[in-house]
């Protein structure tokens, strides 16, 4: 599968998930942005993956800002020559019961997860309608794209609202030859992860080796994390596959976690 001279931006792409498929695109002959709340963490990814600066910019994007939205996929267009692949990946968590659960909180959450996918999307089909190149559009869903667990209400909605979004973008995209589809992670030891290790042993009375064995991997047919190269490649299939084949669909990459 190879991406040569495809130019694809990632939101979240300083940390993480992100980070690594930024990296496996660049492998694959793509040009990338690299789009985060971070300027500076964006630019020092940008520049430890692409020194000469011709392949990989960082651009400051809080992706539940639509004029910061906009600007950045237009200053990425006009810099890299257009856009053929989004990956709407910025994500954050918060863990609550329900009854406990802050509005502010809740809403913070569905923004960036939601409204970000909503308008990085718009902008970037906006250039792939226009360019008439088709495109491919990947949102970063989870196994809570299709489960639920305790304590984590607004991100199992929101990653529930992804499926649709990517269904509807596939039906109106396809006589632009833009395809959409979803990537259902299970655990990825992320600092996104790592943080939330703690705060789950608090919220549920048990210790962090019990979380990660009796909460995060318990229903993995082996025990294990996924990683970010597991996901990233999964990007770099569906960024590159060729036709409206493969569309509006969800890929779970989870150790087995969640069968379909
Ligand atoms: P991470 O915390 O390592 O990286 C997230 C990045 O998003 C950071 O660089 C952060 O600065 C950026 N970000 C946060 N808010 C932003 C905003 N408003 N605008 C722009 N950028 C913003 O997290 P990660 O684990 O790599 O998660 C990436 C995505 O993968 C998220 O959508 C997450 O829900 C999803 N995911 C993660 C896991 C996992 O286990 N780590 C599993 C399934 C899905």
């Amino acid at each position: 599968m190879q991406l040569t001279d495809k130019v694809a931006v990632i939101t979240g792409a300083a940390s993480g998930i992100g980070k690594d498929i930024a990296k496996v695109f660049l492998d694959a002959g793509a040009k990338v942005a690299i789009a985060d709340l971070n300027l500076d963490a964006a630019n020092a990814t940008a520049h430890e993956f692409d020194p000469s600066g011709a392949r990989a910019m960082g651009v400051a994007m809080d992706v539940t800002h639509e004029d910061q939205v906009d600007a950045g996929i237009e200053a990425v267009a006009a810099r890299l020559g257009g856009i053929d692949v989004l990956v709407s990946n910025a994500g954050i968590q918060i863990v609550a019961p329900v009854d406990q659960f802050k509005f502010d909180d809740w809403k913070k959450l569905l923004a960036i997860h939601l409204d970000g996918a909503f308008l990085t999307t718009r902008a970037a089909l906006k250039h792939m309608y226009a360019q008439g190149r088709g495109g491919s559009v990947i949102y970063m869903g989870s196994v809570h794209s299709k489960e639920a667990s305790k304590l984590k209400a607004p991100y199992v909605t929101a990653k529930h609202g992804l499926i649709g979004l990517a269904k509807v973008v596939a039906k109106e995209g396809a006589e632009h030859g833009v395809r959409a589809n979803v990537i259902c992670p299970g655990f990825v030891r992320t600092p996104l992860v790592e943080k939330q290790i703690p705060e789950q042993a608090k919220e549920l009375g048990i210790s962090e080796d019990e979380v990660i064995k009796n909460v995060m991997l318990k229903e993995t047919v082996d025990g294990e994390f996924t990683t970010v190269d597991d996901v990233a490649q999964t990007a770099l299939f569906l960024a590159a596959f060729p036709t409206n084949a493969l569309t509006g669909q969800s890929i779970v990459v989870s150790h087995g976690w969640f069968m379909q």
